[in-house]
């Protein structure tokens, strides 16, 4: 066991949206201090965090000020420049290192990482120049997903085709120069694996998760997973094959898919994941508890699963939803097994994540009809 930082030590946190604002709060729960990195004024963690450096992720005075404020530093965000992550970690504890961060905020090298670890990704095409896609001629992607390499999430950057020259054209006109396309799956489900590890190289895995996304967004979640319980292994040791090789200590979630009853990896998110926010409620330790505690060298904890639950996201359209901005009637839902989170974002839009709920109980399928209740509930309120 190497250097453990103590409380009350400053942490940093790269990004302020609401994954970096339960950052803050289990950091403050654990005794320590935040200071947050992030432009945006107004973001949800650096209205609650110690210090906020309001500042681009690559402005060097900012960069030395988390530097000399903080005795390790954490990100919320994959995209966060690979050069910011490189220059912190020569004169800081970083995690997790900007070598995993530099491969997973490329579509292109992440799949290639995937392919050459040897675990199952579905079929697809790195497409980098007007040349590759002559590659495409005998293989089969369509119909496809074609998706910008980096700087996409939440189904941003994508577009659904059917045949190279749609494809040439999306290329084309845009700006981004490196892409993926991928064949389109039938998906029986999707799944993601949520686990944290420490300094020692010692995981701890959350329950398998079961995700269900609308238009690209994550919409509900539901744990443990629906699925058998081979997949499920299967799933677990391919995301600890994946932290493995990257050098990764923190939190990390790998999404997979389930078509034709085989597992594929989807994609890795060096951070805590939406779908993990169940573990707040539902499980003795949250995945943002163990990013804490992975970042500063201590042992991580065992997980239990205290209740089932089901997650479900509030997007911006709940409150835009008859023309003008307005808050749903969240007291309509109020009850114990019923956790209601809201990140305090000001600017409600569409498809943008402003909060979620949690409804914990034993029986699954009851909590995913209370799920259907409560949204209909927010949608009528
Ligand atoms: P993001 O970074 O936006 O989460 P993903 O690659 O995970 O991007 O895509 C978002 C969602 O779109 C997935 O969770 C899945 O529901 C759907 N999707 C993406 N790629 C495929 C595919 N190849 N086949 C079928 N569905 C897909
Ligand atoms: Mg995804």
């Amino acid at each position: 066991m190497g250097k453990v930082i103590k409380p009350p030590s400053m942490l940093g946190m790269l990004g302020g949206g609401q994954l970096g604002k339960f950052f803050v709060i289990a950091a403050h729960r654990l005794g320590y201090r935040v200071t947050v990195l992030d432009p945006d004024q107004e973001s949800p963690a650096g209205k609650i965090a110690d210090n906020h450096i309001c500042s681009s992720f690559s402005d060097k005075s900012s960069l030395d000020l988390m530097i000399n404020n903080c005795e390790a530093i954490s990100t919320e965000f994959e995209n966060i420049p690979s050069e910011t992550i490189k220059y912190l970690e020569q004169k800081v504890i970083m995690h997790p290192n900007s070598l995993a961060i530099s491969i997973v905020q490329s579509r292109v090298k992440e799949k290639q990482f995937i392919k050459d670890l040897k675990l199952p990704i579905g079929p697809y095409e790195p497409i980098v120049s007007i040349e590759s896609f002559s590659h495409l001629k005998n293989k089969k992607l369509f119909p496809a997903i074609f998706k910008q390499s980096q700087f996409g999430y939440d189904g941003k950057g994508q577009s659904h085709l059917n045949n190279i020259d749609e494809a040439k054209t999306v290329f084309n006109s845009s700006n981004e120069t490196e892409f993926v396309l991928e064949k389109k799956l039938s998906l029986d489900k999707e799944i993601s694996v949520v686990l944290s590890r420490s300094s020692n190289g010692v995981s701890k895995i959350f329950p398998v998760i079961e995700n269900h996304h609308e238009a690209g967004i994550l919409d509900l979640s539901i744990v443990p997973a629906r699925v058998n319980e081979n997949l499920k292994k299967e799933a677990v040791d391919y995301a600890l094959e994946l932290a493995k090789n990257l050098n990764y200590i923190g939190t990390i979630a790998v999404e997979f898919f389930i078509s034709d009853k085989k597992l594929y990896v989807n994609e890795i998110a060096p951070r805590p994941h939406n779908s993990g926010h169940f573990t707040l409620d539902a499980c003795n330790i949250s995945q943002f508890d163990q990013q804490v505690l992975s970042l500063v060298g201590e042992n991580l904890i065992d997980i239990r699963l205290e209740n089932n639950a089901v997650m479900l996201n509030l997007l911006g359209d709940l409150w835009l939803k008859d023309g003008g901005v307005k808050t749903p009637k969240f007291e309509e839902i109020e009850e114990s097994e019923v956790n209601i989170h809201l990140y305090g974002k000001n600017a409600p839009r569409i498809g943008r994540k402003m909060g979620h709920i949690t409804i914990i109980g034993k029986n699954i399928e009851d909590l995913i009809s209370k799920a259907g209740k409560i949204r209909s509930k927010l949608w009528e309120s």
